[in-house]
Protein backbone atom coordinates (compact mmCIF):
# COMPACT_ATOMS: atom_id res chain seq x y z
CA UNK A 1 0.00 0.00 0.00
CA UNK A 2 1.45 3.18 -1.24
CA UNK A 3 1.72 5.65 2.02
CA UNK A 4 -0.64 8.33 1.88
CA UNK A 5 0.60 12.35 1.69
CA UNK A 6 -0.12 12.61 5.68
CA UNK A 7 1.51 9.75 6.68
CA UNK A 8 4.74 10.79 4.16
CA UNK A 9 4.73 13.74 6.14
CA UNK A 10 4.81 12.40 9.30
CA UNK A 11 7.13 9.49 8.66
CA UNK A 12 9.52 12.21 6.95
CA UNK A 13 9.47 14.34 10.10
CA UNK A 14 9.96 11.97 12.50
CA UNK A 15 13.39 10.52 10.26
CA UNK A 16 14.66 14.46 9.98
CA UNK A 17 12.84 16.60 12.99
CA UNK A 18 9.42 18.39 12.11
CA UNK A 19 11.00 21.58 11.56
CA UNK A 20 13.65 20.05 8.35
CA UNK A 21 10.29 19.00 6.43
CA UNK A 22 8.06 21.37 4.70
CA UNK A 23 4.60 20.26 3.64
CA UNK A 24 2.53 23.93 2.72
CA UNK A 25 2.71 24.78 -0.60
CA UNK A 26 3.10 28.38 0.33
CA UNK A 27 6.80 27.64 1.89
CA UNK A 28 7.37 24.67 -1.50
CA UNK A 29 7.37 27.40 -3.86
CA UNK A 30 11.08 28.21 -4.10
CA UNK A 31 11.69 24.61 -4.34
CA UNK A 32 8.90 23.58 -7.28
CA UNK A 33 9.40 27.08 -9.68
CA UNK A 34 12.42 26.48 -11.92
CA UNK A 35 14.18 29.34 -13.99
CA UNK A 36 11.93 29.16 -17.30
CA UNK A 37 8.46 28.30 -14.98
CA UNK A 38 7.54 25.77 -17.56
CA UNK A 39 6.53 22.78 -14.89
CA UNK A 40 4.19 23.42 -12.41
CA UNK A 41 3.40 19.94 -10.72
CA UNK A 42 3.33 19.64 -6.72
CA UNK A 43 5.52 17.27 -3.99
CA UNK A 44 4.47 16.26 -1.34
CA UNK A 45 6.58 17.90 0.88
CA UNK A 46 10.70 18.94 0.51
CA UNK A 47 13.26 17.32 2.98
CA UNK A 48 15.94 18.93 4.33
CA UNK A 49 18.40 16.66 5.55
CA UNK A 50 21.26 17.96 7.67
CA UNK A 51 24.04 15.04 7.18
CA UNK A 52 24.98 12.25 5.08
CA UNK A 53 23.67 9.77 8.07
CA UNK A 54 20.10 11.81 7.41
CA UNK A 55 20.56 10.97 3.12
CA UNK A 56 21.20 7.61 3.64
CA UNK A 57 18.21 7.09 6.52
CA UNK A 58 15.57 8.72 3.70
CA UNK A 59 17.01 6.67 0.77
CA UNK A 60 16.23 3.54 2.85
CA UNK A 61 12.87 5.09 3.75
CA UNK A 62 11.79 5.88 0.38
CA UNK A 63 12.97 2.53 -0.84
CA UNK A 64 10.94 0.53 1.65
CA UNK A 65 8.19 2.50 1.04
CA UNK A 66 8.15 3.10 -2.47
CA UNK A 67 8.47 6.85 -2.15
CA UNK A 68 10.03 9.28 -5.78
CA UNK A 69 12.55 10.99 -4.28
CA UNK A 70 13.89 13.83 -5.68
CA UNK A 71 17.79 15.20 -5.42
CA UNK A 72 17.39 18.80 -5.54
CA UNK A 73 20.58 21.73 -5.13
CA UNK A 74 19.59 24.98 -5.94
CA UNK A 75 17.18 24.95 -8.39
CA UNK A 76 18.90 26.12 -11.80
CA UNK A 77 18.30 23.28 -13.93
CA UNK A 78 16.84 24.64 -17.34
CA UNK A 79 15.44 20.77 -18.44
CA UNK A 80 12.74 20.23 -15.16
CA UNK A 81 15.26 17.42 -13.85
CA UNK A 82 14.73 18.86 -10.17
CA UNK A 83 11.42 19.40 -9.62
CA UNK A 84 8.22 17.02 -9.73
CA UNK A 85 6.88 15.09 -12.50
CA UNK A 86 3.92 12.92 -11.16
CA UNK A 87 3.04 14.85 -8.35
CA UNK A 88 3.49 12.65 -5.23
CA UNK A 89 7.55 12.85 -5.31
CA UNK A 90 9.71 14.05 -2.02
CA UNK A 91 12.11 16.55 -2.77
CA UNK A 92 15.40 16.22 -1.20
CA UNK A 93 16.88 19.67 -1.20
CA UNK A 94 21.02 18.93 -0.12
CA UNK A 95 21.00 22.96 0.99
CA UNK A 96 22.30 21.94 4.64
CA UNK A 97 25.25 19.68 3.32
CA UNK A 98 27.18 23.07 2.85
CA UNK A 99 30.43 22.63 3.95
CA UNK A 100 34.12 22.79 2.01
CA UNK A 101 35.39 20.16 4.42
CA UNK A 102 38.88 20.39 2.80
CA UNK A 103 41.33 22.36 0.75
CA UNK A 104 44.52 21.47 -0.46
CA UNK A 105 45.63 24.07 -3.16
CA UNK A 106 49.14 22.43 -2.83
CA UNK A 107 47.30 19.35 -4.27
CA UNK A 108 45.17 21.19 -6.22
CA UNK A 109 41.77 19.01 -4.45
CA UNK A 110 39.30 20.10 -2.74
CA UNK A 111 36.20 18.09 -0.83
CA UNK A 112 33.26 20.17 -0.29
CA UNK A 113 29.64 19.34 0.12
CA UNK A 114 26.35 18.77 -2.46
CA UNK A 115 24.59 21.72 -0.81
CA UNK A 116 28.09 24.34 -0.89
CA UNK A 117 26.95 26.95 -3.76
CA UNK A 118 29.67 27.30 -6.83
CA UNK A 119 30.38 30.65 -5.98
CA UNK A 120 30.97 29.71 -2.14
CA UNK A 121 33.08 27.34 -3.50
CA UNK A 122 34.73 29.66 -5.76
CA UNK A 123 34.96 31.85 -2.48
CA UNK A 124 37.04 29.56 -0.81
CA UNK A 125 39.06 28.52 -3.13
CA UNK A 126 40.73 32.15 -4.06
CA UNK A 127 40.89 32.11 0.14
CA UNK A 128 43.54 29.68 -0.61
CA UNK A 129 45.17 31.55 -3.21
CA UNK A 130 43.08 28.79 -6.39
CA UNK A 131 40.74 28.69 -8.31
CA UNK A 132 37.32 26.28 -8.95
CA UNK A 133 37.41 27.42 -12.72
CA UNK A 134 33.37 26.52 -13.41
CA UNK A 135 31.87 29.69 -14.02
CA UNK A 136 27.87 29.36 -14.79
CA UNK A 137 25.96 32.70 -14.41
CA UNK A 138 23.34 30.55 -12.10
CA UNK A 139 26.83 30.30 -9.83
CA UNK A 140 25.18 32.42 -7.01
CA UNK A 141 22.52 29.51 -6.70
CA UNK A 142 23.26 26.45 -8.10
CA UNK A 143 25.42 24.23 -5.85
CA UNK A 144 27.64 21.35 -6.36
CA UNK A 145 25.62 18.43 -6.03
CA UNK A 146 23.15 20.02 -9.01
CA UNK A 147 26.31 21.40 -10.66
CA UNK A 148 28.31 17.91 -11.00
CA UNK A 149 24.89 15.95 -11.83
CA UNK A 150 23.95 18.07 -14.68
CA UNK A 151 27.49 17.70 -15.54
CA UNK A 152 27.47 21.62 -16.36
CA UNK A 153 29.59 23.34 -18.39
CA UNK A 154 29.83 26.98 -18.53
CA UNK A 155 32.44 29.53 -20.21
CA UNK A 156 35.58 28.14 -19.64
CA UNK A 157 35.09 24.96 -20.45
CA UNK A 158 38.10 25.47 -23.15
CA UNK A 159 40.97 25.19 -20.98
CA UNK A 160 39.17 23.52 -17.98
CA UNK A 161 36.83 21.20 -19.11
CA UNK A 162 33.16 20.82 -17.83
CA UNK A 163 31.84 19.51 -14.20
CA UNK A 164 32.71 16.06 -15.06
CA UNK A 165 36.28 16.57 -15.84
CA UNK A 166 36.48 19.01 -12.82
CA UNK A 167 35.69 16.11 -10.35
CA UNK A 168 37.78 13.43 -9.18
CA UNK A 169 35.72 11.47 -6.82
CA UNK A 170 32.39 11.35 -5.33
CA UNK A 171 30.47 10.30 -2.16
CA UNK A 172 27.18 9.54 -2.67
CA UNK A 173 24.19 7.73 -1.08
CA UNK A 174 22.40 4.85 -3.53
CA UNK A 175 18.94 4.02 -3.65
CA UNK A 176 18.79 1.83 -1.04
CA UNK A 177 20.67 4.07 1.79
CA UNK A 178 24.54 2.09 0.86
CA UNK A 179 26.73 5.17 1.14
CA UNK A 180 29.35 5.20 -1.87
CA UNK A 181 32.46 6.13 -0.75
CA UNK A 182 34.61 7.54 -3.99
CA UNK A 183 36.16 10.67 -2.79
CA UNK A 184 39.75 9.22 -3.01
CA UNK A 185 41.31 12.21 -5.52
CA UNK A 186 42.95 9.94 -7.36
CA UNK A 187 44.52 11.16 -10.36
CA UNK A 188 45.19 7.54 -11.49
CA UNK A 189 43.01 4.46 -10.55
CA UNK A 190 42.28 1.43 -13.24
CA UNK A 191 40.42 -0.31 -10.79
CA UNK A 192 37.06 -1.41 -12.79
CA UNK A 193 34.38 0.90 -13.79
CA UNK A 194 34.29 4.66 -13.36
CA UNK A 195 31.48 5.00 -10.84
CA UNK A 196 32.19 8.67 -10.56
CA UNK A 197 31.58 9.12 -14.25
CA UNK A 198 28.27 7.52 -13.63
CA UNK A 199 27.18 9.42 -10.75
CA UNK A 200 28.14 12.21 -12.21
CA UNK A 201 25.85 13.50 -15.08
CA UNK A 202 23.09 11.37 -14.18
CA UNK A 203 20.90 14.03 -13.11
CA UNK A 204 20.30 12.38 -9.39
CA UNK A 205 18.37 8.97 -11.41
CA UNK A 206 21.38 6.86 -9.63
CA UNK A 207 21.64 8.15 -6.46
CA UNK A 208 22.75 11.55 -4.49
CA UNK A 209 25.60 12.70 -4.36
CA UNK A 210 26.87 14.08 -1.42
CA UNK A 211 29.99 15.05 -1.37
CA UNK A 212 32.40 15.30 -4.27
CA UNK A 213 36.67 15.56 -4.63
CA UNK A 214 37.23 18.70 -6.81
CA UNK A 215 40.28 20.23 -8.82
CA UNK A 216 41.04 23.57 -7.78
CA UNK A 217 44.03 25.42 -9.91
CA UNK A 218 46.61 28.02 -9.59
CA UNK A 219 44.67 31.37 -10.12
CA UNK A 220 45.97 33.09 -13.23
CA UNK A 221 48.27 36.23 -13.51
CA UNK A 222 45.47 38.07 -15.51
CA UNK A 223 43.07 37.42 -17.91
CA UNK A 224 43.11 39.12 -21.64
CA UNK A 225 40.23 40.19 -22.64
CA UNK A 226 38.38 41.06 -25.93
CA UNK A 227 34.83 41.74 -27.74
CA UNK A 228 35.57 41.47 -31.90
CA UNK A 229 33.74 42.73 -34.46
CA UNK A 230 33.37 39.54 -37.03
CA UNK A 231 31.51 39.17 -40.56
CA UNK A 232 30.54 35.59 -39.90
CA UNK A 233 30.19 32.57 -37.99
CA UNK A 234 32.29 31.16 -40.65
CA UNK A 235 35.11 33.62 -40.30
CA UNK A 236 34.73 33.58 -36.52
CA UNK A 237 35.28 29.69 -37.03
CA UNK A 238 38.55 30.80 -38.99
CA UNK A 239 39.24 33.01 -35.93
CA UNK A 240 38.38 30.48 -33.66
CA UNK A 241 41.50 28.06 -35.37
CA UNK A 242 44.19 30.92 -35.05
CA UNK A 243 43.60 31.66 -31.30
CA UNK A 244 43.58 28.08 -30.66
CA UNK A 245 47.10 27.77 -32.71
CA UNK A 246 48.68 30.76 -30.92
CA UNK A 247 47.27 30.14 -27.58
CA UNK A 248 46.95 26.90 -27.06
CA UNK A 249 45.39 25.50 -22.99
CA UNK A 250 45.70 29.64 -22.58
CA UNK A 251 42.34 29.83 -24.86
CA UNK A 252 40.21 30.50 -21.44
CA UNK A 253 36.58 31.47 -23.93
CA UNK A 254 35.59 32.00 -27.15
CA UNK A 255 31.99 32.95 -27.30
CA UNK A 256 30.12 34.08 -30.00
CA UNK A 257 27.31 36.59 -29.82
CA UNK A 258 24.91 37.79 -32.78
CA UNK A 259 23.92 41.66 -33.11
CA UNK A 260 20.68 41.15 -32.20
CA UNK A 261 21.65 40.12 -28.76
CA UNK A 262 23.89 44.01 -28.41
CA UNK A 263 20.45 45.44 -30.03
CA UNK A 264 18.22 44.00 -28.01
CA UNK A 265 19.82 44.42 -24.84
CA UNK A 266 20.44 48.27 -25.81
CA UNK A 267 16.81 48.72 -26.48
CA UNK A 268 15.89 47.22 -23.16
CA UNK A 269 18.46 49.68 -20.67
CA UNK A 270 20.58 46.30 -19.79
CA UNK A 271 24.00 47.54 -20.58
CA UNK A 272 25.14 51.26 -19.54
CA UNK A 273 26.70 51.57 -22.68
CA UNK A 274 27.43 50.06 -25.65
CA UNK A 275 30.63 47.73 -24.91
CA UNK A 276 31.64 46.78 -28.70
CA UNK A 277 33.40 48.37 -31.10
CA UNK A 278 30.57 49.44 -33.16
CA UNK A 279 27.80 47.56 -35.13
CA UNK A 280 28.91 44.33 -36.69
CA UNK A 281 27.05 41.29 -37.54
CA UNK A 282 28.67 39.38 -35.11
CA UNK A 283 31.41 39.31 -31.95
CA UNK A 284 33.64 36.87 -30.51
CA UNK A 285 34.29 36.97 -26.96
CA UNK A 286 37.74 35.88 -26.47
CA UNK A 287 39.68 35.48 -23.24
CA UNK A 288 43.12 33.91 -22.98
CA UNK A 289 44.60 33.94 -19.34
CA UNK A 290 47.96 34.45 -18.68
CA UNK A 291 49.91 32.32 -16.37
CA UNK A 292 52.02 33.40 -13.11
CA UNK A 293 55.30 34.44 -14.65
CA UNK A 294 53.67 34.31 -18.44
CA UNK A 295 54.53 36.95 -20.97
CA UNK A 296 51.79 39.47 -21.35
CA UNK A 297 50.03 40.70 -24.39
CA UNK A 298 49.26 36.86 -26.40
CA UNK A 299 45.75 38.10 -27.13
CA UNK A 300 46.74 41.57 -28.58
CA UNK A 301 49.73 39.55 -31.07
CA UNK A 302 46.68 36.89 -32.18
CA UNK A 303 44.54 39.68 -33.05
CA UNK A 304 46.88 41.66 -34.47
CA UNK A 305 47.64 38.61 -37.26
CA UNK A 306 43.87 38.65 -37.80
CA UNK A 307 44.15 42.20 -38.93
CA UNK A 308 46.70 41.62 -41.01
CA UNK A 309 44.47 38.62 -42.71
CA UNK A 310 41.58 40.69 -42.86
CA UNK A 311 39.74 38.61 -40.48
CA UNK A 312 38.73 41.30 -38.00
CA UNK A 313 38.07 44.99 -38.90
CA UNK A 314 36.99 46.14 -35.45
CA UNK A 315 37.75 44.91 -31.60
CA UNK A 316 37.94 46.32 -28.44
CA UNK A 317 40.58 44.44 -25.41
CA UNK A 318 39.68 45.37 -21.91
CA UNK A 319 42.24 47.65 -20.15
CA UNK A 320 40.52 47.48 -16.78
CA UNK A 321 38.16 44.52 -14.54
CA UNK A 322 35.52 47.33 -15.51
CA UNK A 323 35.44 46.73 -19.25
CA UNK A 324 36.08 43.02 -19.13
CA UNK A 325 33.28 42.99 -16.64
CA UNK A 326 30.89 44.72 -18.70
CA UNK A 327 31.75 42.26 -21.40
CA UNK A 328 31.27 39.24 -19.55
CA UNK A 329 27.76 40.91 -18.44
CA UNK A 330 26.95 41.58 -22.36
CA UNK A 331 27.28 37.98 -22.66
CA UNK A 332 25.78 36.34 -19.52
CA UNK A 333 22.93 39.00 -20.45
CA UNK A 334 21.84 36.75 -23.58
CA UNK A 335 19.63 34.21 -21.95
CA UNK A 336 18.15 37.29 -19.94
CA UNK A 337 17.91 39.75 -22.87
CA UNK A 338 15.53 37.56 -24.95
CA UNK A 339 12.88 37.19 -22.32
CA UNK A 340 12.22 40.98 -22.38
CA UNK A 341 11.86 40.76 -25.99
CA UNK A 342 8.84 38.42 -25.95
CA UNK A 343 8.87 34.18 -25.54
CA UNK A 344 11.62 32.40 -26.93
CA UNK A 345 12.06 29.19 -28.89
CA UNK A 346 15.25 27.55 -27.22
CA UNK A 347 17.64 24.86 -28.25
CA UNK A 348 20.89 24.09 -26.21
CA UNK A 349 22.87 22.07 -29.09
CA UNK A 350 26.31 21.18 -29.84
CA UNK A 351 27.79 20.44 -33.98
CA UNK A 352 31.34 19.36 -34.45
CA UNK A 353 33.58 22.29 -34.49
CA UNK A 354 34.05 22.85 -37.90
CA UNK A 355 29.87 22.48 -38.30
CA UNK A 356 28.97 25.34 -36.41
CA UNK A 357 28.89 28.14 -39.15
CA UNK A 358 26.88 25.47 -41.22
CA UNK A 359 24.21 24.83 -37.99
CA UNK A 360 23.39 28.11 -37.68
CA UNK A 361 22.88 29.36 -41.43
CA UNK A 362 20.73 26.20 -42.14
CA UNK A 363 18.91 26.17 -39.20
CA UNK A 364 17.87 30.14 -39.29
CA UNK A 365 17.01 29.31 -43.04
CA UNK A 366 14.95 26.31 -41.46
CA UNK A 367 13.17 28.29 -38.89
CA UNK A 368 12.53 31.25 -41.37
CA UNK A 369 10.89 28.17 -43.58
CA UNK A 370 8.48 27.37 -40.49
CA UNK A 371 7.83 30.83 -39.08
CA UNK A 372 8.24 33.82 -41.81
CA UNK A 373 9.89 36.72 -39.90
CA UNK A 374 11.28 34.76 -36.90
CA UNK A 375 14.69 36.30 -35.81
CA UNK A 376 17.06 33.79 -34.98
CA UNK A 377 19.27 34.63 -31.55
CA UNK A 378 22.33 32.09 -31.65
CA UNK A 379 24.71 32.60 -29.23
CA UNK A 380 27.44 31.00 -27.32
CA UNK A 381 30.12 28.57 -26.55
CA UNK A 382 31.66 28.35 -30.54
CA UNK A 383 34.69 27.13 -28.76
CA UNK A 384 32.45 24.17 -27.44
CA UNK A 385 30.78 23.62 -30.97
CA UNK A 386 27.84 24.53 -27.95
CA UNK A 387 24.97 27.20 -29.34
CA UNK A 388 21.86 28.43 -27.74
CA UNK A 389 20.09 28.49 -30.51
CA UNK A 390 17.16 30.37 -29.38
CA UNK A 391 14.55 32.40 -31.35
CA UNK A 392 12.20 35.44 -30.78
CA UNK A 393 8.86 35.99 -32.36
CA UNK A 394 8.76 38.09 -35.60
CA UNK A 395 8.30 41.60 -34.65
CA UNK A 396 4.82 42.32 -33.36
CA UNK A 397 3.84 38.43 -32.89
CA UNK A 398 1.50 37.02 -30.41
CA UNK A 399 3.60 35.37 -27.59
CA UNK A 400 0.90 32.63 -27.44
CA UNK A 401 0.72 31.99 -30.92
CA UNK A 402 4.56 31.72 -31.57
CA UNK A 403 5.33 28.84 -28.53
CA UNK A 404 2.04 27.29 -30.07
CA UNK A 405 4.44 26.81 -33.25
CA UNK A 406 7.69 25.96 -31.44
CA UNK A 407 6.95 21.99 -32.47
CA UNK A 408 7.85 22.62 -35.81
CA UNK A 409 10.77 24.84 -35.37
CA UNK A 410 12.29 22.34 -32.90
CA UNK A 411 11.81 19.63 -35.63
CA UNK A 412 13.81 21.29 -37.84
CA UNK A 413 16.54 22.27 -35.77
CA UNK A 414 17.05 18.63 -34.37
CA UNK A 415 16.92 17.61 -37.91
CA UNK A 416 19.53 19.20 -38.83
CA UNK A 417 21.50 18.95 -35.60
CA UNK A 418 21.67 14.97 -36.21
CA UNK A 419 22.36 15.17 -39.84
CA UNK A 420 25.70 17.12 -38.57
CA UNK A 421 26.58 14.65 -35.97
CA UNK A 422 25.62 16.72 -33.50
CA UNK A 423 23.76 16.21 -29.68
CA UNK A 424 20.11 17.83 -29.17
CA UNK A 425 21.06 18.33 -25.39
CA UNK A 426 24.37 19.67 -25.07
CA UNK A 427 24.87 20.97 -21.51
CA UNK A 428 21.56 21.51 -19.85
CA UNK A 429 20.68 17.60 -19.85
CA UNK A 430 17.66 15.90 -20.16
CA UNK A 431 15.32 15.72 -17.49
CA UNK A 432 11.57 15.91 -18.30
CA UNK A 433 12.20 18.41 -21.04
CA UNK A 434 13.75 16.34 -23.40
CA UNK A 435 12.64 12.62 -22.08
CA UNK A 436 10.63 11.35 -25.96
CA UNK A 437 13.43 13.19 -27.78
CA UNK A 438 16.05 11.33 -26.32
CA UNK A 439 13.86 7.95 -26.82
CA UNK A 440 13.49 9.34 -30.37
CA UNK A 441 17.74 10.55 -30.87
CA UNK A 442 19.46 7.91 -29.05
CA UNK A 443 21.57 4.97 -30.43
CA UNK A 444 18.91 1.96 -28.98
CA UNK A 445 21.91 0.05 -27.68
CA UNK A 446 22.58 2.71 -25.01
CA UNK A 447 19.59 3.33 -24.00
CA UNK A 448 19.21 0.11 -23.29
CA UNK A 449 22.94 -0.39 -21.54
CA UNK A 450 21.30 3.11 -19.50
CA UNK A 451 18.09 1.18 -18.65
CA UNK A 452 20.17 -1.87 -17.62
CA UNK A 453 22.36 0.58 -14.97
CA UNK A 454 19.42 2.03 -13.76
CA UNK A 455 17.65 -0.96 -13.16
CA UNK A 456 20.52 -2.73 -11.24
CA UNK A 457 21.15 0.26 -9.08
CA UNK A 458 17.63 1.39 -8.64
CA UNK A 459 15.49 -1.16 -9.42
CA UNK A 460 12.53 0.48 -7.22
CA UNK A 461 12.72 3.10 -9.14
CA UNK A 462 12.77 5.89 -6.31
CA UNK A 463 15.15 8.39 -7.77
CA UNK A 464 14.25 11.09 -9.90
CA UNK A 465 11.26 8.89 -11.11
CA UNK A 466 10.40 9.75 -14.84
CA UNK A 467 13.36 11.50 -15.36
CA UNK A 468 15.97 11.14 -18.37
CA UNK A 469 15.08 7.71 -19.32
CA UNK A 470 11.09 8.11 -18.45
C1 LIG B 1 20.93 31.88 -15.59
C2 LIG B 1 21.37 30.45 -15.80
C3 LIG B 1 22.54 30.20 -16.49
C4 LIG B 1 22.96 28.89 -16.71
N1 LIG B 1 24.12 28.70 -17.41
C5 LIG B 1 24.54 27.45 -17.62
C6 LIG B 1 25.73 27.22 -18.36
O1 LIG B 1 26.40 28.12 -18.82
N2 LIG B 1 26.11 25.95 -18.53
C7 LIG B 1 25.41 24.88 -18.04
O2 LIG B 1 25.81 23.75 -18.22
N3 LIG B 1 24.26 25.09 -17.37
C8 LIG B 1 23.81 26.32 -17.14
N4 LIG B 1 22.65 26.52 -16.47
C9 LIG B 1 21.88 25.34 -16.04
C10 LIG B 1 22.68 24.51 -15.07
O3 LIG B 1 22.42 23.15 -15.25
C11 LIG B 1 22.50 24.82 -13.63
O4 LIG B 1 22.66 26.17 -13.36
C12 LIG B 1 23.37 24.04 -12.64
O5 LIG B 1 24.29 23.15 -13.17
C13 LIG B 1 22.43 23.21 -11.82
O6 LIG B 1 22.79 23.30 -10.49
P1 LIG B 1 21.66 23.30 -9.37
O7 LIG B 1 22.33 23.16 -8.05
O8 LIG B 1 20.74 24.43 -9.51
O9 LIG B 1 20.91 21.93 -9.69
P2 LIG B 1 19.36 21.64 -9.68
O10 LIG B 1 18.68 22.45 -10.70
O11 LIG B 1 18.83 21.70 -8.32
O12 LIG B 1 19.38 20.11 -10.17
C14 LIG B 1 19.84 19.77 -11.43
C15 LIG B 1 19.88 18.23 -11.55
O13 LIG B 1 20.79 17.69 -10.62
C16 LIG B 1 20.14 16.79 -9.72
N5 LIG B 1 20.76 16.97 -8.40
C17 LIG B 1 20.86 18.12 -7.69
N6 LIG B 1 21.60 17.90 -6.59
C18 LIG B 1 21.93 16.60 -6.60
C19 LIG B 1 22.67 15.75 -5.73
N7 LIG B 1 23.23 16.22 -4.62
N8 LIG B 1 22.81 14.44 -6.05
C20 LIG B 1 22.26 13.93 -7.18
N9 LIG B 1 21.53 14.68 -8.03
C21 LIG B 1 21.39 16.00 -7.75
C22 LIG B 1 18.68 17.16 -9.76
O14 LIG B 1 17.86 16.07 -9.41
C23 LIG B 1 18.55 17.55 -11.24
O15 LIG B 1 18.46 16.37 -11.99
C24 LIG B 1 22.19 27.81 -16.22
C25 LIG B 1 21.02 28.07 -15.52
C26 LIG B 1 20.60 29.37 -15.32
C27 LIG B 1 19.34 29.62 -14.56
Amino acid sequence: MPLSPAETIAQLQSLLGADQVIASPERMGSFLHEPRKRFHTPATAVALPGSVEQVQALARWANEHGVGIIPQGGNTGLVGAQVPLRGDEVIVSLARLDRVRTIDAGAGTMVAEAGVVLENAHRAAEAKGAMFPLWLASQGSARIGGVLSSNAGGVNVLAYGNARELCMGVEAVLADGRLYQGLNGLKKDNTGYDLKDLLVGAEGTLGIITAATLKIFPQPEEYETALVNIASPDAAFTLFQLMRDRAGAQLNAFELIPLIGLQIQLRHGMLDRDPTAGSSPWYALIEVLRPKGGRPGLLQEALEAAFSQGLVDNAVVAESLEDRTRMWAFREQMSECQSREGASIKHDVSVPLAAVPRLIEEGSAAAAQVVPGIRPVPFGHMGDGNIHFNFSPPPGADNGQFMAGAEPVHAAIYEIVLKLGGSVSAEHGIGQLKVDLLRQVKDPVALQMMRAIKDALDPKGILNPGKMLG
